[in-house]
């Protein structure tokens, strides 16, 4: 069986607002992330992780910020059409993990809400999923609370192409 591993980086600034969406679960915080999407970086980063270790492409090209259909949308759907789209080329997630970097808020709380949806739309095992939250030690943009940086690491194996 062939196993494959991709990596997905993504950020995503903070504005004043009422939580901050993190793998389909929003922590509520006195700010909010902004993009074109829902903004949701933990979905984000295991978009590009899982489409990496297929050999098909980013989330970017899969889903231009430059298209209308992709303003304000719902990250996690987008992350379950990448992961069909895996699929269709004969690649399944078999495990993601993650770690989420910013100063506030707190991800440890949280950390089963988001491995629950992780799994769901990956259709794997909760604990086949990981979520972990860091801070930066005050250093830098993220030190300084403007954002929120995610990276995601996920394995695939190849199966019977769906
Ligand atoms: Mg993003």
């Amino acid at each position: 069986m062939s196993i494959r591993v991709g990596i997905g980086y993504d950020s995503h600034r903070f504005v004043p607002g009422d939580g901050v969406l993190l793998g389909g679960v929003t922590i509520p915080a006195p700010v909010r992330c902004t993009g074109h999407s829902d903004a949701d970086a933990v979905a984000h980063a295991v978009t590009d992780a899982i489409l990496g270790g297929a050999g098909l492409g980013d989330i970017g090209e899969m889903f231009p910020d430059t298209a209308a259909e992709n303003k304000g949308r719902d990250s996690m759907a987008m992350l379950a059409l990448a992961v069909a789209r895996c699929a269709a080329a004969g690649w399944y997630p078999q495990q993601v993990d993650v770690t989420v970097i910013c100063e506030s808020p707190k991800i440890g709380p949280h950390r089963s809400a988001i491995r629950q949806r992780l799994a769901e739309v990956l259709r794997v095992n909760a604990d086949a999923t990981m979520v972990k939250g860091k801070t930066n030690e005050g250093m830098g943009w993220i030190g300084r609370g403007e954002g929120v940086a995610v990276i995601a690491v996920a394995t695939l194996a190849e199966g019977p192409r769906s």
